[in-house]
C-alpha cells in the first residue's frame, strides 16, 4: 500500500472510511458494519419493486462484506421461491439485509437495507430501479421448503 498522500482522483483515491459504513436498524439491537465496492455515490443502489420492498421501502446495495452484531434479534421471512431470506428486527421491524440462497441467482450475495446506515445522504445517491416485480428467480429443486 502507497502511504504518500496522492492528489483526489475519482474512484482509486476510496479509503476505507468511504467504502465502510456502520449502521443499526431503529431501536438499536442489530448493528451492522459493512464494506462496499465503491462508495455509495458510486454504488448501484437498487429500489426494488418487489412486493416486499414495495412494502418495506428497502433501498438495496450488495455489500462486499458485513458484520452483523445482535443477530439474535433477526428474524426472517421468505415469499415466492423462498429463494431470498429477508432478514428484519423482530423488535422494530427494520428490513436490515436481504441474502438469496438461490444457487441460480447471485447465491449467497447479501444486500444491505442503505436505510439503516449511519450519517449518509439519502439525496446525494442514485437510486437504480430494480424491476423485482417481474424477476422470476428459478425454483430450488426438489422444492425442500
Ligand atoms: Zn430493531
Amino acid at each position: 500500500m502507497a502511504s504518500a498522500k496522492e492528489p483526489e482522483k475519482q474512484s482509486s483515491t476510496a479509503t476505507s472510511t468511504d467504502l465502510c459504513h456502520h449502521g443499526s436498524c431503529h431501536c438499536g439491537a442489530v448493528r451492522l458494519s459493512a464494506r462496499f465496492q465503491s462508495p455509495l455515490s458510486q454504488l448501484t443502489v437498487i429500489s426494488c419493486t418487489c412486493s416486499y420492498c414495495h412494502i418495506a421501502g428497502s433501498l438495496l446495495a450488495f455489500a462486499d462484506d458485513m458484520e452483523i452484531q445482535g443477530r439474535e434479534s433477526l428474524t426472517e421471512y421468505r415469499f415466492a421461491t423462498h429463494t431470498i431470506q429477508i432478514f428484519f428486527c423482530r423488535s422494530c421491524g427494520a428490513n436490515v439485509y436481504n441474502k438469496s440462497v438461490n444457487p441460480k441467482w447471485q447465491y449467497g450475495k447479501c444486500a444491505i437495507n442503505i436505510r439503516l446506515l449511519h450519517g449518509i445522504d439519502l439525496e446525494a445517491i442514485e437510486l437504480t430501479k430494480g424491476d423485482g416485480k417481474n424477476l422470476r428467480l428459478p425454483p430450488l429443486e426438489g422444492n425442500p421448503m
